[in-house]
């Protein structure tokens, strides 16, 4: 069974809804082994009113980490953070990533220029729903290109989960160009993946990515995937384990990766 959850959210998040003691209590009493909170770091989102709308304090996340980390002995409890990252702000994130000791960093794709997938008003502006995806993998596509500073692309397909026939319409061939593309220069620059839970409580039938999005990263050399269910509530915890472990299974994984001091821990399926 996967024992450690490597993406979750506490009400230091702007949309987080659960205390980080709540967190560890509670990961613990699921028997998890280790868990990484991965706070939203969305620096000039163009949603908010402004650029620090979307930004955890993390002088503050750090001090709380620090405070509570041992709470729970058998538990490891590690400090990491989801990077909204966009072709604008790499500057700002090289320099930020500096600053704080963390174990773990996500790199996210949440807006497109000035659009979030999560709205209708993204799909609204594109013609078809397969060219708001591509849109989206190719925005993916410059960010991983652009960004050193992250160790897994998280919820790669996370347009998906938006869209108007989520992940019903997705077939890897559609986008093989651009997937192959993002895929490979993921991996040349040693960077991983996740498989991110959440999907299966979206309404999805798969996780983020698609399955045969994960199953051509292994097939392309891919080893680095973590996983996490990207929990905003203690109730979210480890949602769905069972399943994304049967996808890794299936994908032809014999193991999931940990980040401790942001280096890669392989640890067996
Ligand atoms: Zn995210
Ligand atoms: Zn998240």
């Amino acid at each position: 069974m996967l024992k450690s959850d490597f993406h979750m959210h506490t009400t230091l998040s702007t949309d987080g809804k659960s205390d980080m003691a709540d967190m560890i209590h509670s990961a613990a009493s699921m028997g998890l082994q280790s868990i990484c909170f991965t706070e939203h770091n969305d620096y000039d989102n163009p949603i908010g009113e402004t650029p620090d709308f979307f930004v955890v304090d993390t002088d503050a996340y750090y001090a709380r980490y620090c405070e509570l980390k041992n709470i729970e002995p058998d538990l490891d409890v590690y400090f990491g953070v989801e990077l909204g990252i966009s072709q604008d702000n790499h500057e700002y994130f090289n320099e930020y990533t500096k600053k704080y000791p963390f174990d773990f960093i996500i790199g996210s794709s949440h807006y497109v220029g000035n659009l979030d997938p999560y709205t209708k008003e993204y799909y609204d502006s594109f013609e078809s729903e397969e060219a708001a995806h591509l849109k989206y993998f190719e925005t993916e596509l410059e960010c991983a290109k652009l960004f050193d500073t992250f160790d897994v692309y998280g919820h790669l397909d996370y347009a998906l989960r938006y869209g108007p026939t989520r992940d019903l319409s997705f077939t890897y061939k559609k986008y093989a160009d651009i997937l192959d593309e993002l895929l490979k220069t993921l991996i040349s620059k040693g960077k991983g993946i996740e498989i991110n839970s959440a999907g299966f409580r979206k309404g999805m039938i798969g996780p983020n990515p698609a399955e045969s999005i994960i199953k051509r990263y292994k097939e392309l050399g891919g080893e680095i995937i973590t996983v996490g269910s990207d929990a905003h509530h203690i109730s979210e915890l480890g949602a769905d384990f069972d399943k994304a472990e049967a996808v890794l299974e299936r994908c032809g994984f014999k193991y999931y990766t940990i980040f401790k001091e942001r280096k890669p821990e392989f640890i067996s399926l």
